[in-house]
């Protein structure tokens, strides 16, 4: 039995649901977002108490919205994100029930019916938007940790205090795995950090935010459908970068220098000995070279432009030193370490959708943003549509492209059925 009707749910009342919402209600497309707690509620339960933004607050826009208030350089702590996503929800006065949790997604013979904790939604279009960070990622020998030593993930993680004193193995070199190595090494804890393929980034070149160069050089617009193995592309780390109101670069060298312990992967954990790949070197090296790839397209870039007197000069930056004679091993039931810290990534919670559109791996298939189902459309991914899908600002043009899709889904001839609102 269906209790409420709309042409489209939105399923998730973060950024994206929102701006998927602004963009319908532009098209004048009826439609509802549920959201299982409040607006913008990734942002208040699954961040640490220290996050801010790694992208710069001139770079947190939506369509219709942009930043507006007077430090357009410096980076959002949780929440100015909150109060600039809540804000957004009020003046495109999006239609979001909160505290509705979508408990399954079922065909119906004119959609699908969207099961929640209040009650029943037919619908012809189901947008999810629910986040692609809703869990950790975690390896499967993640569960060989020995007893007595605390497994953390960065969703429930808060604040250094909350851990147990003695060592801290940080798994994971992305941005947040060097955000909290950083944190716990500060707080007096000692910290080995295991490395696996990294994006090395200075918070600033050339005089101006690296993020400003991405955008000119136009990195973050690069389509989902214009590189080669997007796979591989959506798997990608996330830059090693953090929002300070010092800007400082926080790479491997910088953690070295305080003190933190680099070492490879973790392949294993066996016995309760962690055991890392001898890769490090080669992991470093990659990184290096990329970023100075990356540099040298933006001097270029500048070149081009007639800009080279306009900013600073170029500039490379040292190799990623390594440590001497490392342990290939780390002894987690000795006593020393007395916690893990998996920064090894996140994924979606999708576990409510009751349709065939996953692939062996448990991947969405979609194409795009366009999932493998007649009106259910995807939102937030890495790399969804364009390499900046997954931040903020992504939200801009990857839901300006599915509110198309909505639409000439919605006009198909063959499915001309109008939910009666
Ligand atoms: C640690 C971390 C740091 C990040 N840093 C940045 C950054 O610096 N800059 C940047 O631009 N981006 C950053 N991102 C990426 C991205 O902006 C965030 O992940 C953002 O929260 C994604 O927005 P979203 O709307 O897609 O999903 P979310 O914000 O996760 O919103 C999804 C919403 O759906 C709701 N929901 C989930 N399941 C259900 C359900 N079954 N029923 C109803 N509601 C449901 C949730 O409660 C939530 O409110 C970061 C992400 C992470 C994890």
């Amino acid at each position: 039995m269906t209790d409420h009707r709309a042409t489209v749910v939105i399923v998730g009342g973060g950024h994206n649901g929102l701006a998927m919402s602004k963009q319908l209600a532009d098209r004048g497309v009826d439609h509802v977002v549920l959201e299982q707690g409040e607006v913008a509620d990734s942002w208040r339960h699954q961040r640490w108490d220290s996050f801010t933004l790694l992208t710069p607050s001139w770079q947190t826009r939506l369509p219709g919205a942009a930043y507006e208030g007077d430090d357009p350089d410096g980076f959002m702590d949780r929440a100015d994100i909150v109060a600039f996503i809540e804000g957004y929800a009020q003046t495109t006065d999006a239609p979001v029930r909160s505290h509705t949790a979508v408990t399954a997604v079922r065909p119906a013979h004119d959609g699908y019916d969207v099961v929640t904790d209040d009650g029943t939604w037919r619908c012809r279009v189901v947008v999810l938007a629910s986040g692609a960070n809703r869990l950790p990622a975690v390896p499967a020998f993640a569960d060989a940790v020995p007893e007595g030593v605390v497994s953390v993930n960065p969703l429930a993680y808060r604040h250094p205090d909350q851990l147990p004193p003695g060592g801290v193995l940080v798994v994971g070199a992305a941005s947040t795995g060097i955000q909290l190595a950083e944190e716990i090494h500060a707080s007096g804890r000692p910290v080995t950090i295991s490395v696996g393929e990294h994006v090395r980034m200075p918070r600033t070149y050339r005089g101006r935010d690296i993020q400003h160069w991405m955008e000119a050089i136009g990195r973050l617009d690069e389509r989902y459908d214009e590189v080669e193995e997007i796979l591989r592309a959506r798997g990608v780390a996330s830059p090693q970068l953090v929002g300070t109101a010092d800007r400082r670069t926080v790479d491997l060298n910088r953690l070295t220098d305080a003190g933190v312990q680099l070492r490879g992967r973790v392949g294993a954990i066996r016995d309760g000995v962690a055991l890392f790949s001898g890769g490090l070197g080669n992991h470093c090296a990659l990184a290096d070279q990329k970023l100075d790839r990356l540099l040298d397209e933006i001097d270029e870039w500048i070149d081009a432009q007639g800009l080279a007197g306009d900013v600073a000069a170029p500039e490379r930056f040292d190799r990623t030193r390594l440590p001497t004679d490392a342990p290939l091993t780390l002894d987690l039931g000795r006593g020393e370490t007395n916690t893990v810290v998996w920064a090894t990534g996140f994924r979606p919670d999708l576990s409510w959708l009751e349709l065939p559109v996953f692939d062996g791996s448990g991947r969405l298939r979609h194409d795009g943003g366009v999932v493998d189902a007649p009106g259910i459309f995807y939102l937030g991914a890495t790399f969804l549509r364009r390499r900046k899908s997954s931040f903020i600002h992504g939200a801009e043009d990857d839901t300006a492209d599915l509110a198309d899709h909505v639409e000439a889904h919605l006009r198909r001839p063959d499915d001309h059925r109008l939910v009666p609102t």
